[in-house]
């Protein structure tokens, strides 16, 4: 991670007039450390302060500006109401309601005093108020103006008031004028044709609007000064991942020949057919494994969609070849999963395997490490342990990362790196269930190439979905003993609702024992985090092969866990939990004939956030839809795992909100790549902090 301060050059320091120390520990808290960030620091609304109104005209429920003479201030003695003031104009007058008072406003709140105050106009008991509203003292025979312009309400932090911020954009704006680093960057034929102003114009537009644009146009990022802002960030985006991109093929990669005795092979072994869109997908992994530069290349696939199989098949088409394969995994369970599941399939052909994860240890890593560097060991399974200093392949062709939003941009051009062999680049097939909408897959994963797996292997029936208060937990369990006499399985999830692993361990242990109470004739397991890897293994084991019939489980088999014959599960607390982390627990289940039923168990009352999250899984088992709705209810940094590490935190575009101008970006990044490459440095610079790291990548 880039530290703050070694910010790339063109971005300047704070030299701002009025931001002392205090302020910009303030605005830092806002992550604004350049009168550049200020800039970009948009207004998330605005007012309308340009007219005073007649106070008989306000309307409840309305924002407005009165300007008035104090008439009378009464300080009630019961109730929360501190100071109410009757404020009065020509027309009539309205009451001004404070709940608490600073010692300067009660000197300045007093009979006599002429004030303009902003805010929404309510109806109160004695009739229209204002409660808490801002207030300006206006001094007699001095003439000050109203604003000119709209208002613009910036995101704040406690000790920034919108005053301030207002007087440090007003000067940010004003070091604009004469600074170099904000010249025009966008070639002229580009602004011309989408009939955009400059970026200098639209700074000065979002920061202070002028009066006539309605203030709902602005809300609603409609204004082309709005969109131009938006343009050139997701532009800089969209560059410099094509870059990468360019820069990743001009490397070398091994050549793989065409022998597919063994991947055939591995084909015929399994016991079903694969899916027209498997097909599809392994045609075109194929293909770019026999070009001379590395693979790039996201499949996308639903939870179910049979990934596993495609990796396998790449996999092998590396060890035919000569070469080793790895496949990395986000958590233990999983990676332990897929080293069951390819034992069993590459055993009968006679591969080497070692696996690698934190909880291999002692003897056994060494032994694994060892066998990886001499090349004894054809296929690779494992964490992100993988890639740790330690390990060192002998002739890694082919990375493949399963589920990798859950890893994020971040690792994903670490592992780039560290794939890195002496001459050459490893091909790379990164595998992920969160399906995103194409637009949006478009610019995400600019540097890859998609392939999506839009088609669910035959013989699934879909599940069930039933969303049910705490209340009728004894229904639920009930139906586990249905369930179990049926002779199915049925996960029980408690999801993490503490912030220490150790309650939520030990909160999966209470929940366990209180099922065993209540169902005494059914075998249960646990599987938590703070399992030895063995254990976890061997109750994971244990429910495979049906042993144990209810799994109370954390979160942990949120991703990959895949027992067929499983078809009830049981989401406790599902009100806590994110659309896609249910979409994927939920995949847990109907993945046999069977039909299967999952149940949300929620604790009331339900915000309206939960509520319709509830309500989408209810609804609907697609992947894309809910993929979509979550994208709407959570925003994309959230929905594709970047928040925190702020990969893909935009200054001002959105990618949701402003999907529409994508299709233009993408035009104008393929011109500009073309024609006016002297500007794709400068533009990173502005735009992507971390220009250089995505430079190396
Ligand atoms: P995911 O895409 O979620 O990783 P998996 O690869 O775990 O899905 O596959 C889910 C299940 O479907 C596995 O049991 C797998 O063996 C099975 N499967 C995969 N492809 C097919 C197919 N074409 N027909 C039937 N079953 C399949
Ligand atoms: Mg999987």
């Amino acid at each position: 991670m880039r530290s703050k301060k070694e910010k790339t050059p063109s971005v300047a320091p704070f030299r701002l007039r009025g931001v002392g120390k205090q302020i910009a520990k303030h605005l830092a808290r806002l992550d604004i450390h350049s009168v550049q960030d200020l800039l970009f620091h948009l207004p998330s609304r605005y007012q309308d302060r340009t007219q005073i109104q007649a106070i008989r005209q306000l309307l409840p429920g309305h924002e407005a500006v009165v300007e008035g003479v104090v008439k009378a201030v009464s300080t009630p003695r019961q109730g929360r109401t501190k100071l109410l003031c009757e404020l009065k104009d020509e027309t009539g007058s309205i009451w001004l309601r404070f709940f608490h008072v600073l010692p300067f406003q009660s000197d300045i709140l007093k009979p006599g005093a002429r004030l303009r105050c902003y805010h929404e106009v309510r109806q109160g008991p004695k009739g229209l108020e204002m409660i808490h509203p801002e207030f300006q003292v206006i001094i007699q025979d001095k003439f000050q103006p109203v604003d000119p312009h709209l208002t613009p309400i910036y995101p704040a932090t406690e000790g920034l008031s919108q005053y301030t911020l207002r007087k440090l954009t007003t000067n940010a704006l004003a070091w604009m004028e004469n600074e170099p680093s904000f010249v025009e960057l966008l070639p002229l034929a580009v602004l011309q044709k989408l009939s955009m102003p400059t970026l200098k114009e639209a700074l000065r537009f979002v920061h202070r609007p002028p009066r006539d644009i309605p203030v709902s146009h602005l809300v609603e990022n409609k204004t082309l000064p709005q969109k131009r802002l938006a343009f050139e960030e997701l532009l800089a985006h969209r560059i410099s991942l094509l870059q990468v991109k360019h820069r990743f093929q001009a490397q070398g990669s091994l050549p793989f020949g065409r022998s597919e005795k063994l991947s055939e092979k591995f084909l015929k072994s399994l016991p079903f057919q694969l899916t027209q869109a498997q097909q599809r997908v392994i045609a075109e992994i194929r293909q770019d494994l026999n070009q001379a530069h590395p693979m790039l290349r996201l499949v996308q696939g639903d939870v179910g969609s049979g990934k596993t199989v495609i990796a396998a098949y790449a996999m092998l088409q590396a060890v035919e070849n000569g070469y080793q394969a790895a496949m990395m995994a986000p958590t233990e369970l999983l990676a332990e999963q897929h080293d069951r599941v390819f034992r069993r399939w590459l055993a009968p052909l006679g591969i080497k395997m070692a696996f690698l994860s934190g909880n291999v240890k002692s003897r056994a890593r060494i032994s694994a490490l060892k066998s990886i560097e001499r090349g004894e060991a054809q296929v690779i399974l494992g964490t992100h342990a993988l890639f740790q200093e330690a390990v060192t392949f002998s002739r890694l062709a082919l990375v493949v990362v399963d589920e990798q939003h859950r890893f994020g941009v971040h690792q994903r051009a670490l592992l780039r790196q560290k794939g890195i062999q002496a001459d050459y680049y490893p091909h790379q097939l990164v595998m992920t269930a969160t399906p995103i909408p194409r637009t949006l897959a478009m610019s995400f994963y600019a540097d890859l190439d998609v392939s999506v797996i839009d088609e669910l292997p035959p013989g699934r029936t879909p599940i069930m979905t039933s969303v049910m208060t705490n209340a009728r937990r004894e229904e639920v369990i009930a139906r586990i003993r249905e369930a179990c006499e049926e002779g199915r399985q049925v996960y029980w999830v408690c999801p993490l609702i503490e912030e220490s692993d150790v309650l939520n361990c030990q909160a999966a242990t209470r929940t366990a024992e209180m099922l065993q109470q209540q169902l005494p004739e059914i075998k249960i397991g646990l599987i938590h985090g703070r399992l030895r890897a063995e254990e976890k293994e061997g109750a994971m084991r244990l429910f495979q092969q049906g042993e144990t019939k209810l799994l109370v489980a954390t979160t942990v088999i949120e991703v990959g866990v895949d027992v067929p014959n499983a078809s009830v599960m049981v989401i406790e607390n599902a009100e806590r939990l994110g659309l896609s982390q249910l979409h994927q627990l939920r995949g847990r289940v109907g993945r046999g004939a069977v039909a299967s039923h999952c149940v949300l168990l929620y604790q009331p009352p339900l915000s309206a956030l939960a509520k319709e999250r509830l309500t989408v899984m209810r609804e609907t088992t697609d992947g894309f839809h809910i993929a979509q709705r979550d994208l709407e209810l959570r925003g994309p940094g959230e929905v594709l795992g970047t928040r925190q590490t702020g990969d893909l935190a935009f200054k001002v575009a959105d990618l949701i909100r402003d999907s529409e101008i994508l299709p233009i970006v993408h035009e104008a990044a393929d011109f500009i790549i073309k024609q006016h490459d002297e500007i794709i440095q400068p533009l990173m610079r502005r735009w992507l902090e971390k220009g250089e790291e995505y430079g190396k990548v």
